[in-house]
């Protein structure tokens, strides 16, 4: 009895797999922050996305591609296409403001960097209508992002409040993305690429991967705990 009704409990959850809608930060117009090497963060958000759409499919995820082109340009039109999906997650990379910038230079062009900021940031808004499955996944992928070796970025504090500062969440309420949804939804910073060492490293394919891993880790384990409290 016990044995059917934990293969059925499985057979169940396998039928359903969560479908996560993965937006592409910025993209036309606008390429969003640019790197200490002149790399526009779109290009740096697209590739990532990449990685972690694969390796979700691979896992048997339900993945939905928003603006993966770019050519969505309304911010509030990004969770209109992710609607029917269990959960929304924009990529970006960081930036600093120009009071922290350097001036170099790099293959022949006048460049910026920082050295006072870097490491990964996860935001999540409080005007999100699921606040708090979005704040329980977000600390889920930060806590899965610090056991594989990722730090989180302190600086937000200057501006944000703490959501889970030790998993490097933040509340970011006025992001247009994470309010105009229907989904727990959260903002991915992969890091700053101003940083000039921190851009290399993010540029790397195996680092990549293993940041797609622990976050792709971490949101089937949060969404897997909430789809279970939701059929109680
Ligand atoms: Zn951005």
């Amino acid at each position: 009895m016990l044995v059917a009704f934990l293969s059925f409990g499985v057979a169940a959850a396998m039928a359903l797999p969560p479908l996560i809608a993965i937006d592409v930060g910025h993209g036309g117009a606008d390429g969003g922050a640019t790197s200490a090497r002149g790399r526009p963060e779109f290009a740096y958000n697209r590739d990532f996305a990449l990685v972690l759409a694969q390796l979700m499919r691979e896992r048997g995820q339900g993945v939905r591609e928003v603006n993966f082109s770019g050519d969505i340009g309304s911010l509030a039109a990004r969770p209109e296409h992710a609607a029917g999906s269990d959960f929304f997650i924009s990529i970006h990379h960081d930036s600093i403001g120009e009071a922290w910038l350097k001036p170099w230079r790099w293959e022949g062009k006048e460049q910026s960097y920082t050295e006072v900021k870097r490491g990964y940031g996860i935001f999540v808004s409080a005007q999100n209508p699921d606040p708090e499955t979005s704040l329980r996944c977000a600390s889920s992928m930060g806590a899965m992002l610090r056991l594989a070796g990722f730090s989180p970025s302190t600086w937000h504090g200057r501006r944000h409040l703490p959501a889970d500062a030790e998993n490097g969440v933040w509340y970011y309420d006025n992001l247009v993305v994470l309010y105009r949804t229907t989904l727990p939804a959260v903002l991915f910073e992969a890091g700053v690429i101003k940083h000039r060492d921190e851009e290399l490293e993010l540029a790397d394919p195996k680092r990549q991967a293993r940041m797609a891993d622990a976050l792709a880790t971490g949101l089937a384990a949060c969404l897997s705990v909430t789809g279970i409290s939701a059929r109680e």
